[in-house]
């Protein structure tokens, strides 16, 4: 990461220089940088600061419970998760300036809830499968991705979930909505995960653009740009979290044998509407 922050300040360096002015009289003027934070390389700049990896963890969660809006449930909010805390922490927090919180609340009344806990399957994480109404999210599995520094998975796995609520009020078709049905139309598969479900792409698309950092993120690859632009329009206000599509972020390589974090399958249309009363 400190390589990343080396280049952006070399960058300006030469394109102050071009334009014949002093470093010393352009400083001023550049804006402060952010530090990346695992997982993403263009947070937003910290709103709530992680309360530290010596605070207890009860008191970390209540403070994630405060500042972000989402009430706690489930039997993980241990010591043993604390890693996995601090990545759903700095993620909320990454997305914070672009209203991506706020908004997805909107669309529940406020009413979702953070559920963490074990998942039986393969899914590392769901929305309101295990719990209605709450994203569920079992940081033992979480933990065999931060065992393999593989954060950027983790990064794109809470962010699928949440755009999974986001979402939520797909049935009375908003414009954003219809937006990206017509788009998945024309530009078909983004992700393998998500294969043909439109709903588990709208999840990938929204989810690896935070988590540019995951391992074969599909914006590294141009022909997704149509998709990144409906992202950054149409869910996060313009707010970029990583280099355009096409690019490669410079991060930190994850072990190549790391285990794929999964989200849950695609839900059954009539379960998913009985469990949100949709
Ligand atoms: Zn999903």
């Amino acid at each position: 990461m400190r390589s990343l922050l080396v280049k952006v300040t070399t960058a300006a360096a030469v394109v102050f220089a071009s334009f014949g002015m002093s470093q010393a009289a352009a400083l001023p003027l550049a804006p402060e940088p952010v530090a990346p934070v695992a997982g993403i390389p263009m947070p937003c700049p910290v709103t709530h600061e992680w309360p530290g990896d010596d605070v207890p963890v009860e008191t970390v969660a209540a403070a994630l419970a405060e500042n972000f809006g989402f009430a706690l449930t489930g039997t993980q909010w241990t010591e043993a998760s604390r890693g996995s805390i601090k990545i759903l922490w700095q993620t909320l927090d990454a997305v914070e300036c672009s209203g991506y919180v706020a908004q997805l609340q909107a669309k529940v009344n406020g009413n979702v809830g953070i559920n963490a806990a074990d998942i039986s399957g393969f899914a590392w994480g769901d929305w309101s499968l295990t719990k209605p109404n709450h994203v569920t999210m079992d940081f033992a599995k979480f933990q065999r991705a931060l065992d393999s520094g593989d954060d950027g998975r983790l990064v794109r796995l809470v962010t699928h979930e949440m755009a999974h609520v986001l979402n939520s009020d797909r049935h009375s078709e908003p414009e954003y909505w219809k937006i990206f049905k017509n788009l998945y139309a024309t530009q078909g598969s983004f992700s393998s995960y998500a294969g043909s479900s439109v709903t588990e792409t709208f999840a990938d698309v929204v989810g690896y653009y935070v988590g540019r950092c995951a391992m074969e993120n599909p914006y590294d690859n141009g022909e997704n740009a149509a998709y990144y632009e409906f992202a950054k329009t149409y869910v996060f206000g313009g707010k970029e979290f990583g280099p355009a599509a096409g690019q490669t972020p410079e991060c930190s390589i994850p072990d190549s044998n790391a285990e794929t974090p999964m989200p849950a399958p695609p839900t059954p249309q009539s379960w998913i509407e009985a469990l949100s009363q949709e």
